[in-house]
């Protein structure tokens, strides 16, 4: 039999105006005397001083950075800089940046990280994983997060579209559950039943509360507790392969084709409508538990051509071959992705 590694947070803490207990979660992990902060510029503005209370309380010294770019080069030049620290723990304060920046740094270092979103717009918050804007566009294997400490309550006065975007990277968790059954199916792939059915939860709670975030507003707790879960699922699996499937490489292919353009929740939630159509689930179904999230449903919503969509879907697959997905099964010609993107109205 394969082995295979499991590596999982340790402590993870939602709690509402807890910011000034951060001291106190950091010192019960590790007991460290020195942290590195990453943090983007607006972030910092908000919670800098309740943290650097907090962790004065507790005698650890703070030394913040901020986080410009997500390329692969910024985060190179950023972890030259951290180095030179010597901190015992390494600390994501931030949306997605900020924690990738984080996740990426202290593995290349060895050393632990805590993932603190302030933002709750895609499952990498306590995934192992980070994708860095680069020569290839998909996820590469970085480290679990020690521990997860959020403030549901900056989580709540962040903009809405965020939260809707981390219901469109949970419900991708639908597609990727079934591309991976595929995987397993058609070229024998290891398969993990708890891990798929764990991914496959958090998608499925996002879709059955959708009816009432449409009357009531989003519910950030129950996202950030299903974008938790889908992190520990591929924490669980060994790598990223129950939340991210041709979804997601159609994400990336966009990433490539028109950076900028569009958040990864939202583009992985406009890719499930179509994705779901070619695996025979109920994609209209997909759209409904968008729409109720407030999330886009059309290229044009985000800003994206039509011929983008159709070229993104073409290449997609091609992004990452050895990942066995339902694109794998469809030679996806330029008329074939026209005709998926029209009868699903996402152009
Ligand atoms: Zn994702």
């Amino acid at each position: 039999m394969q082995s295979h590694t499991m590596e999982l947070p340790r402590l993870i803490v939602i709690g509402e105006k807890n910011i000034s207990d951060i001291g106190n979660f950091l010192s019960s992990l590790t007991k460290p005397k020195k942290v590195s902060i990453m943090s983007g510029v607006n972030v910092r503005k908000i919670v800098q001083k309740k943290i650097d209370k907090s962790l004065k309380s507790k005698k650890i010294k703070p030394i913040w950075h901020s986080v410009l770019g997500n390329e692969k080069k910024s985060f190179t030049e950023l972890e030259k800089i951290v180095r030179k620290d010597k901190s015992d723990l390494i600390v994501g304060v931030g949306g997605g940046r900020a924690v990738d920046a984080a996740k990426m740094i202290a593995f290349n270092q060895s050393k632990p990280f805590v993932s603190v979103p302030t933002a709750a717009s895609h499952d990498g918050i306590a995934s192992p994983f980070v994708s860095i804007k680069g020569d290839k566009p998909h996820s590469i294997v970085a480290t679990a997060p020690l521990g997860v400490f959020v403030d549901i309550d900056i989580i709540k006065k962040a903009p809405k579209k965020l939260l809707a975007s981390g219901c469109g990277d949970l419900i991708a968790n639908i597609i990727a559950v079934k591309d991976w059954e595929l995987g397993r199916d058609k070229v024998g792939e290891y398969y993990g039943r708890y891990a798929a059915n764990l991914a496959l939860m958090s998608a499925k709670i996002v879709e059955e509360s959708s009816g009432v975030f449409a009357k009531k507003g989003l519910d950030a707790r129950v996202i950030v507790e299903a974008l938790i879960s889908a992190g520990v699922a591929s924490c669980i699996a060994g790598s990223s392969r129950p939340c991210s499937g041709a979804e997601h490489l159609f994400s990336h292919a966009l990433d490539k084709l028109a950076p900028g353009i569009g958040l990864h929740g939202q583009k992985c939630g406009i890719g499930a409508i179509m994705m779901a159509k070619l695996q025979g689930q109920d994609w209209k179904k997909i759209i409904k538990t968008l729409k109720n999230v407030g999330a886009p449903t059309t290229a044009k919503q985000i800003g994206l051509k039509p011929e983008q969509v159709v070229k993104a879907l073409t290449i997609a697959q091609d992004l990452r071959p050895e990942r066995y997905t339902i694109l794998k099964e469809i030679e996806m010609t330029r008329n074939k992705a026209l005709a998926l993107a029209k009868s699903t109205k996402v152009i």
